[in-house]
């Protein structure tokens, strides 16, 4: 199957090589304004998912032919019920009795939220503890126009992919600022981490960012590499800014922690 959102290479990239690498996350936000990209790029991720061929998603195998049908017994999709327009905290607590049942058919069992950003706060909450801890073969697709209208601490423990356009300045900052740090890791002393991370030590968000696009460069960057050493020390580093981007929505210190970055990234 093609891409299904034209523009965005960025996100194109990430995405293809979280399917080629077999490393789809658990958990996926797709900010973006336009409904219909962020519906399409959800259902790519979730037929790569259940996909039953070599080369994912094809299109055409039994399990993309039942998605395309909305009649995948693995797939879940959550929206607001008729007359509501929340996402109650009871729909909520439904996904996560769903979720502790084994696939049926796929390797994964796949819910998409959306629109995310329409949960109440309680149904976050809710979320977030399945969060925290997700079942192996889970995997959650939440979509939403606006990511600040939800918890921060629901955000960081997504892989975020953003389709926005809207404040595309501050995202490219932070973008070209993951770029220039994960050049940096394979050439790079601590001290031109820390130098390069320095701006972020006042802003969490703008940290919250950075931690989101190096953990999409890692995804894909691990593709490219055969050496098993190689790949052990991408998956600690996967590690690290995963766990980082917990501790970021605690008080812990930003300096303290991009110390910790820099020197557990540079780690052979
Ligand atoms: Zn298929």
């Amino acid at each position: 199957m093609k891409f299904p959102v034209t523009g965005n290479d960025g996100v194109k990239n990430a995405v293809e090589n979280m399917i080629s690498a077999k490393r789809i996350p658990h958990a996926i936000l797709i900010e973006g304004a336009d409904r219909t990209a962020k519906t399409a790029l959800s259902r790519f991720i979730c037929s790569a998912a259940v996909c039953e061929n070599e080369v994912k998603p094809c299109g055409e195998c039994d399990g993309c032919r039942l998605l395309s049908k909305r009649n995948h017994p693995d797939v879940t999709i959550v929206t607001t019920e008729k007359d509501r327009k929340t996402i109650s905290v009871n729909q909520v607590r439904e996904i996560i009795l769903e979720a502790s049942v084994v696939p049926q058919k796929a390797d994964k069992k796949i819910f998409i939220i959306e629109p995310a950003d329409a949960m109440t706060v309680q149904a976050q909450n809710a979320l977030l503890k399945i969060l925290e801890e997700p079942p192996k073969s889970v995997v959650f697709i939440l979509n939403a126009t606006n990511r600040s209208l939800m918890l921060s601490t629901v955000i960081s423990r997504c892989t975020l992919l953003s389709l926005t356009l809207a404040g595309e300045e501050d995202g490219n900052k932070t973008e070209s600022l993951a770029d220039r740090f994960f050049e940096q890791i394979k050439s790079g002393s601590q001290y031109e981490l820390m130098k390069l991370l320095a701006p972020l030590e006042k802003d969490r968000t703008k940290a919250l960012d950075f931690y989101n696009e190096l953990e999409v460069k890692i995804i894909s960057d691990i593709r490219h590499i055969s050496s098993p050493t190689l790949v052990c020390r991408y998956d600690r580093m996967l590690d690290t800014v995963t766990n980082h981007k917990k501790l970021l929505k605690s008080n812990a210190n930003l300096s303290l922690l991009f110390t910790i970055l820099a020197a557990k990234i540079t780690e052979r």
